[in-house]
């Protein structure tokens, strides 16, 4: 999502005679695009964010925008324009240049937005409050979009938080990879609660759907499931991993797992070794826990030292990287 609205912002700025520069000495203004969704994140954008401060004592013309759910968690303090996910194009217009229609870009990929936000409260997680609730992107807009670029790139991806939160999921995928034009249907990200037969049933029917498929199990146990309010249990969850391979013998799942959870046992983590032992993926994102304050899970019981987070992701990486 923040590739999407940096490529759209820096198009809009290029379109206004602007020039992308690499060098920050050279820059009359620095952006910062956002993500503070992990805690890592979180402290090397605030890293570089001090440097380009000190830039600004040397040069204080340059301009410094904070745009991206970072701004929508704090205040910082230094910087010319902070702006949320949701208003993070209005910089363009904060920088004197008027938002136009611009005609696509032929590039490999396309990004549309079909949700933003999000209100699962997955304990652990900070997107519903930086990122705000659930909003759904009108269909006149997303089709009118999705046309626009069917016919430049090759990979189209529909984007949200919980794509399987858009009303009638199945339905808009069919309607679009039903178009004609020679691309590839991609869609990220599907939270497993909400992800359904339907949905395998139309990538099945539509050979333009790529069968990869991102259904992130965060952990292989119930009870870490449950302190994570995902709302779906282990054996639902291979459920739906087996009505993919049921339909798409072909495909190519990939998940995301977080170890260290607050609660998790040595004895939780070896289950959640057994799950992913027993699925077998194509590929798992790995992270240790990162806290975040004002989440439920930062305040949890049972909190699991770093070290052991970052042994316990280390070592399901090892069995990933063996099982490949
Ligand atoms: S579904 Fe995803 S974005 Fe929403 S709260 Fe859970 S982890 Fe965060």
């Amino acid at each position: 999502m923040n590739i999407n609205t940096a490529a759209k912002i820096t198009k809009q700025l290029q379109a206004a005679g602007h020039c992308l520069v690499t060098d920050d000495e050279a820059a009359d203004v620095i952006i910062f695009n956002t993500c503070c969704v992990r805690n890592t994140a979180e402290q090397k954008i605030l890293s570089h964010i001090a440097l380009a401060k000190q830039l600004k004592r040397r040069k204080p013309e340059l301009l410094i925008a904070v745009i991206g759910c970072l701004s929508a968690k704090r205040k910082i303090n230094g910087v010319d324009f902070q702006l949320g996910t949701e208003n993070a194009m209005d910089i363009v217009e904060k920088l004197g240049v008027t938002l136009r229609l611009l005609p696509p870009t032929t590039t490999e990929t396309a990004y549309i937005d079909i949700t933003y936000g999000c209100e699962n409260y997955c304990s652990y997680c900070i997107v519903p409050f930086v990122r705000g609730k659930l909003r759904i992107r009108p269909y006149a807009e997303i089709s009118a979009e999705f046309d626009q670029v069917k016919d430049h790139a090759k990979h189209i991806y529909l984007l949200g938080q919980n794509v399987n939160a858009y009303p009638n999921f199945p339905q808009l995928l069919a309607d679009l990879a039903g178009r004609d034009g020679d691309f590839t249907l991609h869609f990220l990200s599907s939270h497993p609660k909400d992800f359904n037969e339907a949905t395998v049933k139309v990538i099945a029917a539509f050979p333009k759907i790529a069968r990869d498929i991102h259904l992130p199990l965060q952990s292989g146990c119930d009870k870490i499931l449950r302190l994570m309010n995902r709302k779906y249990t282990v054996a639902e969850y291979l459920e739906k991993i087996a009505c993919l391979r049921r339909y798409l013998p072909d495909v190519h799942i990939t998940t995301d797992i977080i170890c260290g959870f607050p609660g998790e046992t040595e004895k939780d983590f070896q289950t959640t070794m057994a799950t992913v032992k027993q699925i077998k993926f194509d590929a798992a994102y790995i992270f240790p826990y990162s806290n975040r304050s004002g989440t439920v899970a930062d305040k949890l019981a049972g909190q699991v030292p770093l070290h052991e987070r970052k042994a316990r992701a280390t070592k399901l990486v090892e069995i990933m990287r063996k099982m490949s």
